[in-house]
C-alpha cells in the first residue's frame, strides 16, 4: 500500500495513465494467476527507469522487474512496493546488418520473426518462447537446441542503484536456465544478438517445424508457465511425472497437464496456492518413486 506522499512523487516521474496502485497481476502472467502489485509501472525510457530506481531505494522499497509473465507464479496476495514493466523505447526491436537489437521488454518471438524476415538464422528455437528478450537472457531461454547463451553479444543493464553497465556474451555465465544477472537485481534494457545470413525460405521452414512441434507436444490452449521444473540431471521431469502416476492429477484449479506431465496448467480459477500444493505433491510423490527431487524451473514471487 503507497501512502499518499509517495503517490505524489511517483507521479512527478511519471504520468499517472502508466501507474497503477493495487493491481492484479493474474492478467500480466501466462499463469492468469497472482494476487495485486502495490503499484505497478510502465517504464518506457532509460532515465525513467532510473528515476524509479532511485525512488524506490529512497523510500527502501521492494521492486521486482516483471516481464512477460510467462515464467512466474505470483503468489495470492501478491507483490509489495513497486512492479515494474518495460514497453515505448525499452520494447522496440530492430535489425542492424546481422544484428538484432532489442529493448528488454520486447518480445523475444517478435525479435526471433523480424530477425526471420531479414534473412538471419540462429533464432528459430526462440519463436515460440513467449517472454521477453530481458526475460530470455536472465533465465538463458532455450529450446531445441538452441538457447540465449549461443546468439547474446552484449546485454545492457541498470546495476541495482541505476548505473549503466554492459556485459559481454562470454561475460554472462549463461548456464541450463541460468545467467550472472540472476539475483544481482539489476534491469536487462537492451541486448544485442549477432546472426548468420540464410535463406528466409530455408529459415521459414525450420521455424514452422518447431512450431508444429511444439503444437504436438505443449498444452498451448491453456494457460501455464511453461514447463514447471529444472530438468534433472539425467532424466526428464515430465517422464518422471507420467511415471509417477500423475497425468490429469488436480488440485483445485491447478492440473498436471494431459498432453506434457511436465507442465502445470490453469484448467480455471487456479490460485497460487493450489499450484504450490500441486508442486509439493509432484515432488514428494516423484522423490518417493524414483529417488529424484525435482525442482522448480518457474520464478515463485509474492506473498502467500
Ligand atoms: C507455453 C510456454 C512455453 C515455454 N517454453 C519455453 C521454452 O521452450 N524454453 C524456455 O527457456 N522457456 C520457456 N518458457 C518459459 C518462459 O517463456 C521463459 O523463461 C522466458 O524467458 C521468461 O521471460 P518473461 O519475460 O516471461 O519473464 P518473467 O516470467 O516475467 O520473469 C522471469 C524472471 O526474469 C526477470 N526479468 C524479466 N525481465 C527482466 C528484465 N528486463 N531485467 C531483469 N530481469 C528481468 C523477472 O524479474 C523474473 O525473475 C515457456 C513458457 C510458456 C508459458
Amino acid at each position: 500500500m503507497l501512502e499518499h506522499v509517495h503517490k505524489k512523487e511517483l507521479e512527478k516521474i511519471m504520468d499517472t495513465g502508466r501507474i497503477s496502485y493495487d493491481q492484479p497481476l493474474a492478467p500480466y502472467t501466462s499463469f492468469g494467476i497472482g494476487g495485486p502489485a502495490d503499484v505497478l509501472v510502465q517504464a518506457e525510457r532509460e532515465a525513467e527507469l532510473q528515476a524509479l530506481l532511485h525512488f524506490c531505494q529512497k523510500h527502501a522499497m521492494p521492486r521486482f522487474i516483471l516481464g512477460k509473465g510467462t515464467n512466474l507464479l505470483v503468489l495470492d496476495k501478491g507483490i509489495r512496493g513497486m512492479v515494474i514493466h518495460l514497453s515505448g523505447i525499452l520494447s522496440y526491436v530492430e535489425v542492424k546488418e546481422n544484428t538484432v537489437i532489442a529493448g528488454g521488454g520486447a518480445s523475444l518471438a517478435d525479435a526471433a520473426a523480424q530477425a526471420a524476415r531479414a534473412g538471419l538464422t540462429g533464432m528459430e528455437f526462440a519463436q515460440g518462447i513467449p517472454g521477453s528478450i530481458g526475460g530470455a537472457v536472465i533465465m538463458n531461454a532455450g529450446a531445441y537446441g538452441g538457447e540465449m547463451k549461443d546468439i547474446v553479444t552484449r546485454v545492457h543493464v541498470l546495476s541495482a542503484n541505476g548505473q549503466p553497465a554492459v556485459y559481454r556474451g562470454v561475460e554472462m555465465a549463461f548456464g541450463y536456465r541460468v545467467s550472472v544477472l540472476q539475483g544481482t537485481n539489476a534491469i536487462v534494457t537492451k541486448v544485442e544478438m549477432t546472426l548468420q545470413y540464410d535463406d528466409p525460405a530455408e529459415i521459414r521452414i525450420r521455424t514452422e517445424d518447431l512450431q508444429r512441434r511444439r503444437w504436438d507436444k505443449q498444452p498451448l490452449n491453456l494457460p501455464s508457465a511453461g514447463s514447471v521444473f529444472r530438468r534433472p540431471t539425467g532424466f526428464y521431469a515430465g517422464a518422471l511425472i507420467e511415471k509417477a502416476g500423475l497425468k490429469g492429477y488436480r488440485i483445485g484449479g491447478a492440473q498436471v497437464s494431459e498432453k506434457h506431465a511436465g507442465f502445470i496448467v490453469n484448467i480455471g480459477q487456479a490460485t497460487a496456492a493450489d499450484v504450490i500444493a500441486l508442486i509439493c505433491h509432484i515432488q514428494k510423490t516423484v522423490r518417493e518413486q524414483s529417488g529424484v527431487l525435482l525442482e522448480p524451473e518457474i520464478r515463485i514471487v509474492g506473498e502467500e
